[in-house]
Protein backbone atom coordinates (compact mmCIF):
# COMPACT_ATOMS: atom_id res chain seq x y z
CA UNK A 1 0.00 0.00 0.00
CA UNK A 2 0.92 3.77 -0.85
CA UNK A 3 2.12 5.49 2.11
CA UNK A 4 1.03 9.02 2.70
CA UNK A 5 2.87 12.51 3.35
CA UNK A 6 2.26 15.11 5.64
CA UNK A 7 3.75 18.60 5.05
CA UNK A 8 4.01 20.10 8.75
CA UNK A 9 4.91 23.50 9.61
CA UNK A 10 7.42 23.37 12.52
CA UNK A 11 6.85 27.53 13.10
CA UNK A 12 9.80 29.48 13.58
CA UNK A 13 12.18 28.09 16.04
CA UNK A 14 10.94 28.10 19.42
CA UNK A 15 10.06 24.45 19.92
CA UNK A 16 6.75 24.87 21.63
CA UNK A 17 5.08 26.43 18.66
CA UNK A 18 4.69 23.19 16.55
CA UNK A 19 1.15 22.53 16.52
CA UNK A 20 -0.27 19.44 18.07
CA UNK A 21 -1.61 18.06 14.77
CA UNK A 22 2.31 18.61 14.01
CA UNK A 23 3.17 16.82 17.38
CA UNK A 24 0.55 13.65 16.45
CA UNK A 25 2.58 13.83 12.40
CA UNK A 26 5.94 13.29 14.14
CA UNK A 27 4.77 10.82 16.10
CA UNK A 28 3.47 8.43 13.71
CA UNK A 29 6.17 8.93 11.32
CA UNK A 30 8.15 6.04 9.55
CA UNK A 31 10.52 9.00 7.75
CA UNK A 32 11.07 12.74 8.38
CA UNK A 33 12.74 14.82 5.98
CA UNK A 34 13.49 18.11 7.42
CA UNK A 35 14.92 21.64 6.61
CA UNK A 36 17.90 23.54 8.82
CA UNK A 37 15.77 26.26 10.21
CA UNK A 38 13.45 23.52 12.18
CA UNK A 39 14.02 23.18 16.01
CA UNK A 40 15.98 20.06 16.54
CA UNK A 41 14.03 19.18 19.52
CA UNK A 42 10.82 18.47 17.32
CA UNK A 43 12.82 15.20 15.92
CA UNK A 44 12.63 13.95 19.36
CA UNK A 45 9.04 13.32 18.90
CA UNK A 46 9.22 10.37 16.32
CA UNK A 47 9.42 7.07 16.77
CA UNK A 48 12.66 5.36 17.60
CA UNK A 49 12.56 3.26 14.09
CA UNK A 50 11.94 6.24 12.54
CA UNK A 51 14.37 7.49 9.46
CA UNK A 52 15.22 11.08 9.72
CA UNK A 53 16.98 12.78 6.64
CA UNK A 54 18.07 16.27 6.68
CA UNK A 55 17.39 18.15 3.46
CA UNK A 56 18.85 21.59 4.74
CA UNK A 57 21.88 23.63 3.24
CA UNK A 58 25.42 21.53 4.95
CA UNK A 59 27.98 23.78 5.80
CA UNK A 60 29.46 24.91 2.30
CA UNK A 61 25.99 26.53 2.05
CA UNK A 62 24.96 23.70 -0.91
CA UNK A 63 21.33 22.72 -0.50
CA UNK A 64 19.95 19.19 -1.30
CA UNK A 65 18.00 19.95 -4.29
CA UNK A 66 14.71 20.65 -4.41
CA UNK A 67 14.06 17.78 -7.31
CA UNK A 68 16.18 15.27 -5.12
CA UNK A 69 13.30 16.35 -1.79
CA UNK A 70 10.47 15.81 -3.95
CA UNK A 71 11.86 12.42 -5.19
CA UNK A 72 12.59 11.30 -1.83
CA UNK A 73 8.88 11.87 -0.72
CA UNK A 74 7.35 10.26 -3.62
CA UNK A 75 10.13 7.23 -3.40
CA UNK A 76 9.03 6.92 0.62
CA UNK A 77 5.46 6.69 -0.04
CA UNK A 78 5.65 4.30 -2.74
CA UNK A 79 7.48 2.06 -0.40
CA UNK A 80 4.54 2.45 2.15
CA UNK A 81 5.87 4.26 4.90
CA UNK A 82 4.00 7.43 6.49
CA UNK A 83 6.57 10.33 5.32
CA UNK A 84 6.87 14.16 7.06
CA UNK A 85 8.18 17.05 5.55
CA UNK A 86 8.96 19.25 8.16
CA UNK A 87 9.45 22.82 7.11
CA UNK A 88 10.59 25.64 8.79
CA UNK A 89 7.49 28.29 9.69
CA UNK A 90 4.34 27.44 7.29
CA UNK A 91 4.93 25.27 4.47
CA UNK A 92 3.07 27.20 2.48
CA UNK A 93 4.86 30.89 3.11
CA UNK A 94 7.95 30.67 1.04
CA UNK A 95 8.99 27.31 2.03
CA UNK A 96 8.43 25.56 -1.68
CA UNK A 97 5.30 23.43 0.20
CA UNK A 98 2.99 24.27 -2.64
CA UNK A 99 5.82 22.99 -5.32
CA UNK A 100 6.17 19.50 -2.96
CA UNK A 101 1.87 19.11 -2.81
CA UNK A 102 1.71 19.38 -6.72
CA UNK A 103 4.38 16.55 -7.01
CA UNK A 104 2.52 14.59 -5.02
CA UNK A 105 -1.03 15.12 -6.30
CA UNK A 106 1.05 13.97 -10.03
CA UNK A 107 2.07 11.15 -8.52
CA UNK A 108 -1.47 10.08 -7.10
CA UNK A 109 -0.07 10.03 -3.35
CA UNK A 110 -2.18 10.85 -0.45
CA UNK A 111 -1.19 14.05 1.58
CA UNK A 112 -2.52 16.58 4.35
CA UNK A 113 -1.08 20.16 4.86
CA UNK A 114 -0.40 21.08 8.60
CA UNK A 115 0.18 24.71 8.82
CA UNK A 116 2.78 26.39 11.02
CA UNK A 117 2.79 29.36 12.69
CA UNK A 118 4.86 31.64 9.97
CA UNK A 119 8.30 33.60 11.01
CA UNK A 120 6.23 36.25 9.05
CA UNK A 121 4.47 37.10 12.17
CA UNK A 122 5.66 35.13 15.28
CA UNK A 123 9.53 36.51 14.99
CA UNK A 124 8.06 40.27 15.08
CA UNK A 125 5.68 38.95 17.56
CA UNK A 126 8.01 37.60 19.91
CA UNK A 127 10.27 41.06 19.54
CA UNK A 128 6.77 43.30 21.00
CA UNK A 129 5.73 44.01 17.26
CA UNK A 130 1.81 43.32 16.84
CA UNK A 131 1.57 43.15 12.48
CA UNK A 132 -1.64 45.01 12.48
CA UNK A 133 -3.32 47.22 15.43
CA UNK A 134 -6.24 49.19 13.99
CA UNK A 135 -4.94 52.78 14.95
CA UNK A 136 -1.51 51.94 12.97
CA UNK A 137 -1.94 49.49 9.96
CA UNK A 138 -5.13 47.64 8.32
CA UNK A 139 -3.09 45.13 6.41
CA UNK A 140 0.26 43.79 6.35
CA UNK A 141 2.26 42.39 2.98
CA UNK A 142 5.07 38.99 3.03
CA UNK A 143 7.23 39.97 0.23
CA UNK A 144 10.65 37.98 -0.44
CA UNK A 145 13.28 39.87 -0.24
CA UNK A 146 15.48 37.32 -2.16
CA UNK A 147 14.40 38.46 -6.15
CA UNK A 148 14.84 41.96 -5.19
CA UNK A 149 17.35 42.59 -7.44
CA UNK A 150 16.91 40.68 -10.61
CA UNK A 151 12.66 40.27 -10.88
CA UNK A 152 11.19 42.80 -13.40
CA UNK A 153 7.77 41.63 -11.89
CA UNK A 154 9.28 42.11 -8.16
CA UNK A 155 10.26 45.78 -9.19
CA UNK A 156 6.15 46.88 -9.93
CA UNK A 157 5.65 44.80 -6.58
CA UNK A 158 8.30 47.09 -4.74
CA UNK A 159 6.52 50.31 -6.18
CA UNK A 160 3.36 49.57 -5.07
CA UNK A 161 4.62 48.65 -1.82
CA UNK A 162 6.55 51.52 -1.30
CA UNK A 163 3.03 53.59 -1.56
CA UNK A 164 1.18 51.16 0.63
CA UNK A 165 0.31 52.50 4.26
CA UNK A 166 0.21 49.04 5.72
CA UNK A 167 2.62 46.90 7.55
CA UNK A 168 5.20 45.31 5.14
CA UNK A 169 7.39 42.24 6.19
CA UNK A 170 10.17 40.93 4.45
CA UNK A 171 11.44 37.26 4.60
CA UNK A 172 15.02 36.55 3.15
CA UNK A 173 15.56 40.32 2.73
CA UNK A 174 18.94 40.98 5.23
CA UNK A 175 21.55 39.93 2.44
CA UNK A 176 19.54 42.28 0.08
CA UNK A 177 18.52 45.02 2.98
CA UNK A 178 20.82 48.22 1.50
CA UNK A 179 19.11 47.66 -1.78
CA UNK A 180 15.83 46.49 -0.66
CA UNK A 181 15.37 50.06 1.97
CA UNK A 182 17.45 52.12 -1.07
CA UNK A 183 14.65 50.80 -3.46
CA UNK A 184 11.98 51.44 -1.17
CA UNK A 185 12.97 55.14 -0.56
CA UNK A 186 13.46 55.51 -4.27
CA UNK A 187 10.04 55.09 -5.00
CA UNK A 188 8.48 56.76 -2.64
CA UNK A 189 8.47 55.35 0.84
CA UNK A 190 9.39 58.12 3.63
CA UNK A 191 13.52 57.24 4.81
CA UNK A 192 12.11 58.03 7.99
CA UNK A 193 9.49 55.27 8.63
CA UNK A 194 10.20 53.01 10.89
CA UNK A 195 11.52 49.36 10.61
CA UNK A 196 12.75 46.16 13.17
CA UNK A 197 14.60 43.71 12.10
CA UNK A 198 14.56 40.02 14.30
CA UNK A 199 17.40 37.66 13.73
CA UNK A 200 16.72 34.38 14.91
CA UNK A 201 12.95 35.12 16.26
CA UNK A 202 11.54 33.01 19.00
CA UNK A 203 14.70 31.41 19.77
CA UNK A 204 17.04 32.09 22.44
CA UNK A 205 19.33 33.96 20.16
CA UNK A 206 17.10 36.14 19.52
CA UNK A 207 18.16 39.99 18.47
CA UNK A 208 16.25 42.84 17.37
CA UNK A 209 17.19 45.68 15.99
CA UNK A 210 14.80 48.61 14.95
CA UNK A 211 16.09 52.21 13.44
CA UNK A 212 14.65 54.22 10.16
CA UNK A 213 14.33 52.48 6.93
CA UNK A 214 17.18 55.31 6.11
CA UNK A 215 19.72 53.75 8.40
CA UNK A 216 18.80 50.05 9.28
CA UNK A 217 20.63 48.56 6.61
CA UNK A 218 23.80 49.91 8.40
CA UNK A 219 22.62 49.53 11.89
CA UNK A 220 22.07 45.54 10.87
CA UNK A 221 26.18 45.34 9.71
CA UNK A 222 27.29 47.90 13.03
CA UNK A 223 25.43 44.77 15.03
CA UNK A 224 25.98 41.94 13.09
CA UNK A 225 22.58 41.13 12.96
CA UNK A 226 22.78 37.63 10.81
CA UNK A 227 20.04 35.24 9.03
CA UNK A 228 17.52 33.90 9.63
CA UNK A 229 16.15 37.19 10.07
CA UNK A 230 12.19 39.05 9.57
CA UNK A 231 11.89 42.20 8.27
CA UNK A 232 9.30 44.69 9.20
CA UNK A 233 8.52 47.85 7.92
CA UNK A 234 5.72 50.52 9.30
CA UNK A 235 4.75 52.72 11.55
CA UNK A 236 3.78 49.96 14.32
CA UNK A 237 7.25 48.80 14.85
CA UNK A 238 6.98 52.02 17.51
CA UNK A 239 5.36 49.66 19.57
CA UNK A 240 8.23 47.19 20.09
CA UNK A 241 9.79 49.26 22.70
CA UNK A 242 6.40 48.85 25.10
CA UNK A 243 4.88 45.91 24.05
CA UNK A 244 8.58 43.84 23.91
CA UNK A 245 7.57 40.80 26.30
CA UNK A 246 10.19 38.15 25.01
CA UNK A 247 13.84 37.36 26.75
CA UNK A 248 15.52 35.26 24.81
CA UNK A 249 18.75 35.39 27.44
CA UNK A 250 16.92 34.18 29.99
CA UNK A 251 14.67 32.11 27.92
CA UNK A 252 15.65 28.34 28.03
CA UNK A 253 18.76 27.01 26.82
CA UNK A 254 19.43 24.11 24.39
CA UNK A 255 19.89 21.02 26.79
CA UNK A 256 16.63 22.43 29.32
CA UNK A 257 14.51 22.54 25.91
CA UNK A 258 15.44 18.88 25.35
CA UNK A 259 14.84 18.06 28.80
CA UNK A 260 10.65 19.63 28.26
CA UNK A 261 10.77 17.48 25.34
CA UNK A 262 11.97 14.11 26.81
CA UNK A 263 11.02 14.08 30.14
CA UNK A 264 7.69 16.34 29.85
CA UNK A 265 7.38 20.12 30.17
CA UNK A 266 5.48 22.72 28.42
CA UNK A 267 5.57 20.84 25.39
CA UNK A 268 4.44 17.36 26.73
N1 LIG B 1 8.14 29.03 5.59
C1 LIG B 1 8.88 29.92 6.44
C2 LIG B 1 9.66 30.94 5.66
C3 LIG B 1 10.71 30.34 4.76
S1 LIG B 1 11.71 31.55 4.00
C4 LIG B 1 7.93 30.60 7.43
O1 LIG B 1 6.71 30.52 7.27
O2 LIG B 1 8.42 31.17 8.40
C5 LIG B 1 13.03 31.71 5.18
C6 LIG B 1 12.97 33.08 5.79
O3 LIG B 1 12.06 33.10 6.88
C7 LIG B 1 14.28 33.55 6.39
O4 LIG B 1 15.15 34.08 5.42
C8 LIG B 1 13.79 34.64 7.33
O5 LIG B 1 13.43 35.80 6.63
C9 LIG B 1 12.52 34.00 7.85
N2 LIG B 1 12.76 33.29 9.12
C10 LIG B 1 12.76 31.97 9.30
N3 LIG B 1 12.99 31.67 10.60
C11 LIG B 1 13.15 32.85 11.24
C12 LIG B 1 13.40 33.22 12.58
N4 LIG B 1 13.56 32.30 13.55
N5 LIG B 1 13.49 34.54 12.87
C13 LIG B 1 13.33 35.47 11.92
N6 LIG B 1 13.07 35.18 10.65
C14 LIG B 1 12.99 33.89 10.30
Amino acid sequence: MVGKVYLVGAGPGDPGLLTIKGKECLEKADVVLYDRLIAPELLNFTPSHAKKIYVGKDSHHHAVRQEEIQQYLVDYAKEGYTVVRLKGGDPFVFGRGAEEAQILTENHIAFEIVPGVTSAIAAPAYAGIPISHRNYSGSFHVITGHECTDSKVSDEEWQALAKMTGTIVILMGLGHLQQITERLIQYGKSSETLCGVVSKGTTSEQKVVTGTLGAIAELCVQQDIVSPATVVIGDIVALSESLSWFEPRSSMNQEQMMSNVLFGGVLK
